[in-house]
């Protein structure tokens, strides 16, 4: 009889776009599971609250300033975490953006600024994680966990969103490659593609009467709680998952179906 336990006790966690969302919830739930965290993002008023939120809960958690795009600001993001909780074990990689807007409409500079957070800034995320990951001894401790926050638009046609749904579908790419280069490297790099749920970067258009017929065209009608990935987060984050790289899985609740 094999155990398994998603207990994240030694870890140290590294959430991208910890300030609001998803990114904000995962930091409560790796924390509340045993991890040190570091919550990453621009917004370091946000950062800095949740993080008394999650010390007052008991838990281990810092707030660093981080532009993902820029490339001294994620090594800067590093050392600090590194200052505070040595060696980033583990790493997710959710900080992202949208600019809405028909394929006719959009501009260059919407498309550049897509593509610099969703592709580039999660390739430095993980890029900068992984060297030093390796240069720590991973290779020999098999300790390695990467987690792309992709999503469903990777995949599946959404009207109107051809840039994000680009950046998405480049996204789960990246991460098939990188699992495949650092294999050998004691490095576990899987992609989690979501449904829609309500955050920052949606809520306005679930509001406006285009949302509301979208939802209506779901088999269940409904967006999806902010609990939604909580358990696929901790499998992918936990000694569970060692068998498990370059592997997608989608959670939407059906939307796509
Ligand atoms: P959100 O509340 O708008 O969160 C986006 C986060 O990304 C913010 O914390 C933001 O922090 C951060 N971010 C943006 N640009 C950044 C940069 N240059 N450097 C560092 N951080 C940056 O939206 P969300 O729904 O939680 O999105 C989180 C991830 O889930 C995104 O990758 C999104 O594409 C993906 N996703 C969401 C859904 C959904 O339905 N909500 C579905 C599928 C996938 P700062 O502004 O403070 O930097």
């Amino acid at each position: 009889m094999s155990g398994f336990s998603f207990d994240l006790s030694g870890r140290t966690a590294l959430v991208t776009g910890a300030s609001s969302g998803l990114g904000a919830r995962f930091g409560r739930i790796l924390a509340a599971n045993g991890a040190n965290v570091v919550l990453a993002a621009r917004r370091t008023t946000l950062l800095e609250s949740l993080t008394e939120e999650i010390r007052q809960e008991g838990g281990q958690a810092i707030a660093v300033q981080m532009d993902v795009a820029d490339e001294d600001s994620t090594r800067a993001a590093y050392d600090a975490a590194e200052a505070t909780f040595g060696t980033v074990d583990t790493i997710i990689g959710n900080a992202g953006t949208n600019i809405e807007g028909l394929a006719l409409d959009v501009e260059a500079s919407s498309l550049d600024a897509i593509l610099s957070v969703n592709v580039r800034g999660l390739f430095l995320t993980l890029r900068e994680g992984a060297r030093r990951l390796i240069a720590a001894g991973s290779t020999d401790r098999q300790n390695g966990r990467m987690v792309i926050i992709s999503s469903v638009t990777a995949q599946s046609i959404s009207p109107g969103t051809g840039p994000y749904s680009a950046s998405k579908a480049a996204a789960l790419q990246l991460g098939r490659v990188l699992a495949r280069d650092w294999a050998n490297r004691g490095i576990n790099v899987n992609m989690v593609l979501p449904g829609y749920i309500p955050t920052d970067i949606n809520i306005d258009w679930f509001a406006s009467e285009g949302g509301k017929r979208q939802i209506q065209k779901w088999p269940r009608r409904r967006l999806m709680g902010e609990d939604s990935l909580d358990a696929m987060l901790l499998f992918l984050s936990s000694d569970a998952s060692r068998f498990v790289t370059g592997s997608a899985f989608t959670i939407d609740d059906g939307q796509t179906l």
